[in-house]
C-alpha cells in the first residue's frame, strides 16, 4: 500500500498515476482516503507509513521547511528541540540558510547544539541553480522501491541491520550459520514440523517437545552441559538473539583462545553433533568431546589457519597496481544517527605511505558515505596540487554512479555534483576500484575516525615518515 502511494507521488509518470492525482490531489494537498476508489482508500492505509519513512533530498532548498520537515534524517528539526519558535520562522525554508554555495544559519533563532550543526553543515549548502528537492522513502533501493525494507520497517524491534554478523572476523560458512540462527531458521524440528516434513518438533536429544534454534544450540541440556563447562557468566533473561551477541563481543578468553572466536566453532559443533543424532541415529557426543572439536578449529585459525589474512606475507603477497601516486579512501558507515568516518591514505609508486587523512561527517547510509570518502581524496589532492595520480575506492556503485550519469542518483544528487565539479578540476585523477584487502589503511582510519568522532575539524594524521609533496 506504502508502494502505491510512493507511485503516485514520486514514480515516473504513467496515466493511471495522472488521472489518480487529478482527481483526488489538490495544490499539493490530498484530500480524504475514506472517501474515493478502492486503490484510493488502499493508497490511504499505506500513506501513514510512508510520510513516516520519507526523507528530503536538499536541492535548491525551497520546498523544504527548516523547522517541520524531516530533510537531515534524524526527525525534523522542531522534534530535536524544545521552546518557542519566532514569529514567521515556522514557515522558514531552508533555501534562506544557504548564501553563495555556503551555509549561513543566521536566519535560525535558535542556537544549535554542535551535533544539529555538524550535520547540517557536512551537507552541500542549496543552491540556487539545483533542480527541486526531492522527498523519498528511506526504502529506496537504487531507485526502486523495497518491498523488503518498507516490511522492516514495521517490525517492532529495531534490529534489523545484520551487517555485524557479515563483518565479523569469523569464517564465511559459520557467519552464514549465524544469521541462520538470528532468524531461526536452521532446519530444526519445530521448522521442519511446521512445514510438515516431521510428526512433532520432539528434540531428538533430550524428546521435549518444541525444538527450536536456542533449545538447540543453548537450552537443550546437552547443550547446556557444554556452556556449563566454561561460558562466560552472562546476565540472566537475555534472549536467545542477545545471548548470541553477548558471547560474540565477549572480551574473555577459554584455554587460551578468545573466547569470541571458540563461541561460533561450539555453536556449529553443537549444531553437527545434533545433525548425527537425528540423521545417523548416533549417541550425542559427551560436551568435552564437543568442546575439543570446536578448540582445534579455534587454535588453527588463530594461528593464522587457512582464512586469516597475510597481508604482505610471502604465500599471498599483495600486488598493488603500480601508479605514480595512489590515494585509497574508505567509509565507516554504522547508521544515519551515528557520525560517519572518512579515511583516506596517499602512497607513492613504491607503495608506501606518504600521508593519511580521515574526516568525521554525517551521511544517510553507505553509499553516501563512501561518496564522501571519494569527494574528500579529490579534495585532498587540490589542495596538495596532486594533478596526476589514482584514486582508490572499493565501491563500485559509486564509482560507477559517478562515472556515467545514468544509473540512479537522485539520493546523492547534490554530492555527485559537486564530486564530479572537484573532479573535473583534476583531469590528470583516475578513479578506480580496488579490492577491501588493498584498502585496509583506508578503512582502519575511517573506523578510528568513527570511533572518536567530537567534532567536524578535518583531523589529518600524519605518521612518520611524513613526505610533503
Ligand atoms: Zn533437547
Amino acid at each position: 500500500m506504502a508502494k502505491f502511494g510512493w507511485k503516485v507521488s514520486q514514480a515516473p509518470s504513467n496515466l493511471a498515476q495522472e488521472c489518480i492525482k487529478s482527481k483526488y490531489v489538490q495544490d499539493h494537498r490530498v484530500t480524504k482516503f475514506s472517501n474515493g476508489s478502492t486503490t484510493w482508500r488502499n493508497i490511504g492505509r499505506g500513506w501513514h507509513l510512508l510520510q513516516e519513512n520519507c526523507m528530503w533530498n536538499l536541492r535548491n532548498g525551497e520546498n523544504i521547511h527548516v523547522w517541520e520537515d524531516n530533510w537531515l534524517g534524524v526527525g525534523t528539526l522542531r522534534s530535536l528541540i524544545s521552546g518557542p519558535l519566532q514569529r514567521g520562522e515556522v514557515d522558514l525554508k531552508v533555501n534562506k540558510l544557504g548564501r553563495g554555495g555556503n551555509w549561513d544559519l543566521r536566519e535560525l533563532s535558535f542556537h544549535l547544539p554542535q551535533a544539529i550543526l555538524n550535520r547540517i553543515l557536512s551537507m552541500p549548502p542549496p543552491h540556487e541553480e539545483s533542480h527541486s528537492d526531492i522527498l523519498t522513502p528511506s526504502f529506496m533501493v537504487n531507485g526502486a522501491f523495497s518491498l523488503a525494507q518498507a516490511y522492516d520497517a514495521q517490525l517492532p524491534t529495531p534490529w534489523t541491520n545484520l551487517d555485524w554478523i557479515w563483518k565479523n572476523n569469523m569464517e564465511p560458512k559459520l557467519k552464514f550459520f549465524f544469521w541462520l540462527l538470528w532468524k531461526d531458521r536452521i532446519p530444526h524440528m519445530k521448522l521442519l514440523h511446521i512445514r510438515n516434513i516431521v510428526p512433532n518438533s520432539q528434540c531428538p536429544r533430550c524428546y521435549t517437545i518444541g525444538e527450536d534454534s536456542s533449545h538447540v544450540i543453548r537450552d537443550c541440556s546437552h547443550s547446556r552441559g557444554v556452556w556449563d563447562m566454561g561460558a562466560p557468566q552472562c546476565p540472566r533473561g537475555l534472549s536467545f538473539t542477545e545471548w548470541l551477541k553477548f558471547n560474540l563481543g565477549s572480551k574473555d578468553s577459554f584455554k587460551g583462545v578468545g573466547w569470541a572466536v571458540i563461541f561460533p566453532y561450539l555453536c556449529h559443533e553443537i549444531w553437527k553433533d545434533r545433525t548425527n543424532v537425528s540423521l545417523k541415529n548416533q549417541k550425542p557426543a559427551q560436551p568435552n568431546t564437543i568442546i575439543q572439536r570446536a578448540l582445534t578449529l579455534a587454535r588453527l585459525r588463530t594461528k593464522g589457519g587457512t582464512y586469516t589474512r597475510q597481508e604482505g606475507g610471502s604465500s599471498t603477497p599483495i600486488t598493488r597496481e603500480v601508479v605514480d601516486i595512489a590515494i585509497y579512501v574508505d567509509a565507516s558507515f554504522v547508521s544515519i544517527q551515528e557520525p560517519v568516518g572518512l579515511g583516506g591514505v596517499i602512497r607513492n609508486r613504491k607503495g608506501d605511505w606518504e600521508v593519511g587523512f580521515s574526516q568525521c561527517t554525517f551521511a544517510r547510509d553507505n553509499s553516501l558515505a563512501e561518496l564522501r570518502a571519494i569527494k574528500l581524496g579529490l579534495q585532498i589532492a587540490k589542495e596538495r596540487n596532486i594533478h596526476t595520480a589514482t584514486l582508490f575506492s572499493d565501491c563500485v556503485r559509486m564509482i560507477n554512479l559517478l562515472s556515467n550519469t545514468d544509473g540512479y542518483a537522485d539520493n546523492y544528487w547534490s554530492d555527485l555534483c559537486e564530486c564530479r565539479k572537484l573532479w573535473k578540476d583534476l583531469p590528470g585523477v583516475k578513479i578506480k576500484h580496488c579490492s577491501r584487502t588493498l584498502n585496509m589503511v583506508a578503512d582502519g582510519l575511517a573506523k578510528v575516525c568513527r570511533s572518536n568522532a567530537d567534532s567536524m575539524n578535518v583531523t589529518r594524521i600524519f605518521p612518520t615518515p611524513l613526505v610533503i609533496f
